[in-house]
C-alpha cells in the first residue's frame, strides 16, 4: 500500500436535524449574541442535550471513530472519550454552534491544541461558509485530507502538502507524535527510526514544503538523541 491510502478522510454525511431539533436550532438563532457563546456549554440536559448528543453520536459513526485532524482512531462510543469540535471555534463565532457543516468529532488532545485559534479568513463573518476557500485549514466536510496531508504513518508522520495542511498540522500540534514513542520511555533506537524514516522521505521529495518540515523535524530528534545521550552519560555535556 502506498502511503497516501493512509490517509483519506472527508466527512460525506453532515448530521440532519429532526423537525424538532431545526425548531430547536431556530430557537437558538433568535437569541441576542452575548447569550449565545455560553449556551453551547449551559444545555447539556432535555432536549437540547439530546440534540448534542445526536450530533456527536453521528459524527462518531460516520468518521469511523477517526478523529478529523490526527485520524487516529478511538473506538469507543463513551462521550468522553470524543470531543465534539466546532471547526470555527464558538469564541469568535457561536452563532455557529449548532450548525452540524461546522461540527465534527475530534481526540482530545487535537481539540485541546486548536483550541480558538483562527480558521476563518476575516471576511467570514454572521454567515456560515461552505466555501473551501474561506478557511486557513483542511476542512473536515470540505476538503478532502489526503489532498492537504500525506501521513506517513497515523500518530506519526504528518506531512503538509499545502498551506491549508500546513496550517493544521501546526494548529492541531500534530508534530506531538513525534516524540510519542510507543511504551514510557522515549528511547534511542525509536530516534534512530524515526530519523532513518524521515531521510527516506527527503530522498524522495523534491517539494520545498516537505523538505522544510523534514529537516525541522531531523532538528528536533537530533535534539532530543542528544538530550537522551547526554541523560544517560553516554556522552560529555
Ligand atoms: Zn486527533
Amino acid at each position: 500500500m502506498g502511503f497516501d491510502g493512509l490517509n483519506s478522510f472527508q466527512i460525506k454525511r453532515p448530521y440532519v436535524f429532526s423537525g424538532s431539533e431545526f425548531l430547536l436550532t431556530e430557537a437558538f438563532k433568535a437569541l441576542p449574541a452575548e447569550k449565545m457563546y455560553d449556551f453551547w456549554k449551559e444545555t447539556n440536559n432535555g432536549a437540547w442535550g439530546a440534540l448534542k448528543k445526536n450530533l456527536k453520536d453521528h459524527y462518531i459513526k460516520v468518521q469511523g471513530f477517526q478523529c478529523s485532524y490526527c485520524l487516529q482512531t478511538i473506538e469507543v462510543f463513551h462521550n468522553g472519550a470524543w470531543d465534539a469540535e466546532h471547526i470555527i471555534p464558538r469564541i469568535t463565532h457561536p452563532q455557529f454552534s449548532f450548525e452540524p457543516l461546522n461540527i465534527c468529532v475530534s481526540c482530545k488532545d487535537c481539540n485541546s491544541a486548536k483550541h480558538d485559534k483562527k480558521v476563518v479568513y476575516a471576511r467570514v463573518k454572521s454567515k456560515f461558509s461552505k466555501d473551501s476557500d474561506d478557511y486557513l485549514i483542511c476542512h473536515p466536510h470540505f476538503d478532502e485530507y489526503s489532498d492537504h496531508i500525506r501521513v506517513i504513518s497515523i500518530a506519526g508522520f504528518y506531512m503538509p502538502k499545502t498551506i491549508k495542511g500546513k496550517n493544521l498540522i501546526e494548529m492541531c500540534g500534530l508534530l506531538r507524535f513525534l516524540f510519542k514513542f510507543s511504551g514510557f520511555e522515549c528511547d534511542i533506537s525509536q530516534i534512530q527510526k524515526k530519523t532513518f524514516e524521515l531521510n527516506n522521505i527527503l530522498q524522495e521529495t523534491n517539494d520545498p514544503l516537505v523538505m522544510s518540515y523534514v529537516f525541522a523535524s531531523l532538528e528536533d530528534l537530533g535534539r532530543e538523541g542528544r538530550r537522551l545521550l547526554r541523560e544517560r552519560k553516554l556522552v560529555v555535556a
